[in-house]
């Protein structure tokens, strides 16, 4: 396992932005953005990249290639209705509104509006905003209201949720019941900037040490859960996949 140093040096490496790869070199990553990812990044999400890097908050986007990713497996699973929690400027919501069908749905769920707003010219100039629902404030009483309703049960084909990882499994006990069997949900930052293997006292940034609990306590709930299969990958943050079965 790697030293504190290590680990250390490793969170500080990477200068993209919203970068948190978790691979080995810099120049492994830069690779792959350069031979798989730029090449092939839609107009819009360019420029919604490149707006976000200038904001203050710029580390909590999406990396360019866990939006590429996020993008093909959308339309992989022809997913038509989808939810995200937690927007921020959008480019994980670019990335999904383009690539589902023109009358598809995302219901788009954030505490802060303003940040939407700042990519919102950009999503609409792509052409998709019709298919984005936004709701600003926190989403749990959102997710409530709506299993309280009954009609949205099992009615999603995938859910990304990248928002308050304090709140990831009071998510999961709602967005089970309102994925689809046969749906996808996905937990972002589920390697939590590779702090799940720092030791308890790894002298860790204030909020990758308060989060740090609630990530590992979501990764060991999620492959005891029978409802689920999973599958954990190391694409950003490190993203999981919950497929329900039933
Ligand atoms: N997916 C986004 C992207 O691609 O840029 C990044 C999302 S950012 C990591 C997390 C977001 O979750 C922030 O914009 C924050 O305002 C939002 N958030 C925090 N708590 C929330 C809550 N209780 N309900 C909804 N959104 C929340
Ligand atoms: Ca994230």
């Amino acid at each position: 396992m790697a030293s504190n140093n290590e680990q250390q040096n490793q969170a500080g490496r990477h200068q993209e932005v919203g970068h948190k790869s978790l691979l080995q070199s810099d120049e492994l990553y830069q690779y792959i953005l350069e031979t798989s990812v730029y090449p092939r990044e839609p107009e819009p999400m360019k420029e919604l990249r490149e707006l976000t890097a200038k904001h203050p908050w710029n580390i909590m986007t999406t990396s360019a290639d866990e939006g590429q990713f996020l993008n093909m497996i959308l339309k992989l699973m022809n997913a038509k209705n989808t939810m995200e929690i937690g927007v921020y400027t959008g480019y994980s919501l670019l990335a999904t509104a383009l690539a589902l069908p023109d009358d598809g749905k995302i219901l788009a769920m954030d505490i802060n509006r303003e940040n939407y707003e700042l990519g919102l010219p950009v999503i609409q100039k792509a052409g998709v905003a019709h298919k984005i629902d936004f709701k600003e404030g926190p989403a749990l009483p959102v997710l409530d209201q709506m299993i309280a309703e009954g009609k949205y049960h099992g009615t999603f084909d995938f859910i990304f949720v990248d928002a308050d990882k304090d709140n990831y499994l009071n998510y999961h006990k709602r967005l089970i019941e309102l994925v689809k069997v046969g749906g996808v949900i996905g937990y972002d930052n589920t390697l939590w900037n590779g702090s799940v293997v720092a030791p308890p006292d790894a002298p860790l940034r204030k909020y990758v040490k308060y989060y740090r609990d609630f990530v590992m306590e979501l990764n060991k709930a999620l492959p005891a859960d029978p409802r689920i299969e999973i599958c954990m990958l190391p694409v950003g943050d490190g993203i999981t996949l919950c497929r329900r079965i039933k």
